[in-house]
């Protein structure tokens, strides 16, 4: 971190915290059944009561509300998505022991024949990866795939494995770090003005971010079990029901998701990176886990609520730790004690040495590729659509623009919502139905979804 923290206006940072529930002219506040505020068209980053305030306020506002720039979270995800994988991938290929020992068995992900283990008596089922002899160097890691292709799938699915507190955040307290503490305010007399920049997401300003612990629901044929079969040694792979994303607020109180860790649980939604390559970061795949619950996943009937339940929450933008490590010159001591304290708060768990060295570092990673970001603006070029694809076992090549599969997709996971609401059917039953689906090939699934093709 030594040297990041030397520019000019590293004297007067100090976080901004949006506060949309009260009137920036009279201070009233806003409440279900009282007030209603509007907020300032030009910037979203301003409430007023009445008309009057805010005119009784433009005089000084006018100077903050022209120089603050929206970051659109809905084209700026793939990036954060790129940033986790650049660090995760190589982490996973140097430490994960399945991608340096030999997959003996046979696993046909295609198939629920294959026979499942049970993690423990009456417990929830898993796939097993038996695994032996060191490869190290050598190409034969899973001699019996049934396809390069389905191979490649499993690799990156465990090279995408874990980590998801010490990934996700660092994230976030980058984000505070590099976007809620610029400011407005001329630093220096002979300085440009330094822009702000705000996060926007599904059309609104963004009031609060953080980690939201839940649990992700996952058929056993997509959770893995991991058994050292010389040493008759079995490990779990993530537990689905220890499950961390990114949760997003918006005025309103809409709330949206950024999930990086249900890649590995056979949920392929996936980002290109190739946008992002100039920020020469470590080498990962070319597409990389980036599942985005915005408008379309969240209306009519909460499709989401299939695939995940919400638990705790965490604000990072809200909390002091991640001011005081935003606002620290040198990362030292005290900013690594806050890290672990708002881990292990999410996690609620004792965290692990290598879990605290991987978050540190992924930190510094974190905050140097969204200031260079920041710097030269370069989210300004991000796509508002973004390339989204669903990469399965069976295609022989993904197809980046999935958007009007994306559509069905939606579409098909409402229908199942709206039946599981009513009681119709079991979430249980719609994970193995999603499941079956998603690994069909490309063909027979869109035809399936109904998307002409
Ligand atoms: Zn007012
Ligand atoms: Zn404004």
């Amino acid at each position: 971190m030594n040297g990041l923290r030397t520019q000019p206006a590293q004297a007067r940072r100090q976080v901004y915290v949006p506060k949309l529930d009260i009137c920036s002219n009279c201070m009233l506040q806003s409440s279900k059944d009282g007030p209603q505020l509007r907020l300032c068209t030009g910037c979203q980053q301003a409430a007023y009561c009445s008309e009057e305030c805010h005119r009784a306020d433009w005089r000084k506002h006018k100077v903050q509300c022209k120089q603050t720039d929206r970051i659109i979270f809905d084209s700026f995800y793939p990036f954060l998505a790129y940033i986790a994988a650049s660090f995760r991938e190589p982490y996973n290929c140097a430490m994960h022991p399945a991608l340096h020992l030999k997959v003996s068995n046979k696993i046909d992900i295609n198939s629920q024949a294959h026979p499942l283990v049970h993690l423990e008596e009456n417990g929830p089922s898993a796939t097993p990866v038996f695994l032996s002899q060191d490869i190290r160097g050598t190409e034969s890691w899973w001699p019996l795939a049934p396809s390069v292709r389905s191979m490649e799938k499993l690799w990156k699915r465990i090279a995408n494995e874990g980590m998801l507190v010490a990934t996700l955040l660092p994230i976030c307290i980058a984000l505070v770090s590099e976007i809620y503490t610029t400011s407005a305010i001329q630093p220096s007399q002979n300085t440009t003005p330094n822009r702000c920049a705000r996060l926007n997401c599904c059309e609104k300003p963004v009031t609060d971010f953080g980690i939201v612990q839940g649990r992700a629901f996952v058929t056993g044929v997509d959770r893995l079990l991991y058994h050292l079969t010389d040493i008759n040694y079995p490990w779990h792979g993530q537990d689905p029901d220890d499950h961390y994303r990114i949760y997003i607020r918006t005025s309103g109180n809409a709330e949206w998701y950024l999930d990086l860790g249900m890649y590995t649980f056979n949920m392929a939604c996936v980002v290109d990176t190739a946008p992002y390559r100039k920020y020469n970061l470590a080498e990962c795949s070319r597409t990389v886990p980036g599942y985005f619950v915005d408008k379309k996943w969240t209306k009519p009937c909460g499709a989401h609520s299939l695939l995940f339940e919400p638990k705790r929450y965490m604000s990072v933008l809200r909390d002091p730790r991640a001011h005081r490590i935003s606002l620290s010159n040198d990362f030292g001591r005290e900013s690594v004690a806050d890290i672990v304290s708002m881990m292990e708060e999410i996690a609620g768990r004792r965290c692990r040495m290598h879990e605290i060295a991987y978050a540190s570092e992924f930190l510094s990673l974190a905050i140097k590729a969204l200031r260079q970001n920041m710097c030269t603006r370069d989210w300004v070029n991000f796509s508002p659509s973004p390339k989204v694809d669903f990469e399965t076992d069976e295609d022989e090549e993904g197809v980046m623009d999935a958007t009007p599969e994306k559509e069905a997709l939606v579409r098909f996971t409402n229908r199942w919502a709206k039946k599981v609401k009513k009681g119709k059917e079991t979430r249980e039953h719609f994970s193995e139905v999603a499941h079956n689906l998603a690994n069909l090939p490309q063909d027979v699934r869109l035809k399936k979804l109904g998307v002409q093709n």
